[in-house]
């Protein structure tokens, strides 16, 4: 039975394969994927299978280069109630494309997601986290293509904005109120860290991270994890890397899916889509203003 039956948190998945990784272009070209053996059938359908145990939905940010050459896999994936949602289309770091090139790229993926479902896409996560201060006029492009939600900005020096708010709030954007649901992250001796998914979830013991999804939902706090499809597919080829992008790879890969399980049966999960619903006029939802830091946010609450 899960601990907390009265709060809501968001199991969110990106569906990309193995070698979807950023800024690895002298290792692993993206003009070679083509040759690469796919995998992301076998993770995915492992992620349904622990989901559908526990009737349990999540959101799922589909790479739209997967969802064109997998599209009965969305299918399925949306047929067992799941919200499908969009992680780009060719898994680039947004802060090193134009804005120009960001757009197409998102409009590419919404498209074929589309296409595939019948249905709207609501949010979007970025490859690596990469909306941050100097691609927050991402934000504003999200907003405009006509998406609710953006789950990209991370409250951490290590990947993100170190001053951006760590819980789910509202930024007012150039086109509009757009909502922000960032990974939830806790205070370590390395400063605020993403903890309830890849690396960071993969090397701390379980009880570390009950106790801090805990704390959050004492607070009424909503915890976002996120899983990647390849990290259940626990034999995908191993690949020389630059140190640190292999290390955060592969690194404990054979505890995420106990992990995961023991995260399922003791929290209870929905979608993104669905916490929008339920939490709407949650005291936790803060309204800022695009590109206002923590310390300017507290003083534009709204
Ligand atoms: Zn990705």
């Amino acid at each position: 039975m899960p601990l907390n039956t009265d709060v809501l948190n968001a199991f969110t998945v990106d569906v990309e394969d193995w070698y979807h990784i950023c800024g690895v272009e002298k290792f692993l070209s993206p003009s070679i994927w083509k040759s690469l053996e796919s995998r992301v059938t076998i993770g995915t359908e492992k992620i349904l299978d622990m989901l559908s145990k526990r009737h349990i939905k999540g959101t799922f940010f589909i790479l739209g280069y997967i969802a064109e050459r997998y599209p009965e896999l969305v299918k399925k994936i949306f047929n067992e109630g799941h919200e499908i949602s969009t992680h780009g289309y060719r898994h680039q770091t947004v802060y090193n494309l134009t804005p120009e090139e960001f757009r197409e790229d998102l409009k590419k993926s919404i498209n074929i997601l589309k296409n595939i479902t019948g249905e709207d896409i609501l949010g979007y996560r970025a490859p690596e986290w990469s909306i941050k201060k100097e691609s927050y006029w991402a934000l504003n492009i999200i907003k405009e293509e006509g998406l609710l939600y953006d789950s990209s900005v991370t409250p951490s020096w290590i990947i993100g904005d170190p001053e951006a708010l760590p819980f789910p709030h509202q930024i007012e954007t150039e086109n509009g109120t757009l909502n922000i649901f960032p990974p939830s992250t806790f205070k370590s001796i390395m400063g605020q860290l993403p903890f309830t998914g890849s690396w960071i979830m993969r090397l701390l013991p379980y009880n570390i991270i009950k106790k801090e999804v805990e704390k959050l939902n004492k607070l009424k706090m909503p915890a976002v994890s996120y899983l990647h499809s390849w990290e259940m597919d626990i034999h995908h080829p191993k690949i020389k890397l630059p140190w640190t992008k292999e290390f955060v790879h592969y690194v404990n890969l054979k505890e995420c899916e106990d992990k995961f399980n023991r995260l399922l049966d003791d929290f209870k999960f929905v979608t993104i889509k669905d916490l929008l619903k339920y939490n709407h006029n949650s005291s936790y939802i803060k309204k800022i203003k695009l590109g206002s830091n923590n310390k300017e946010a507290n003083l534009l609450l709204i």
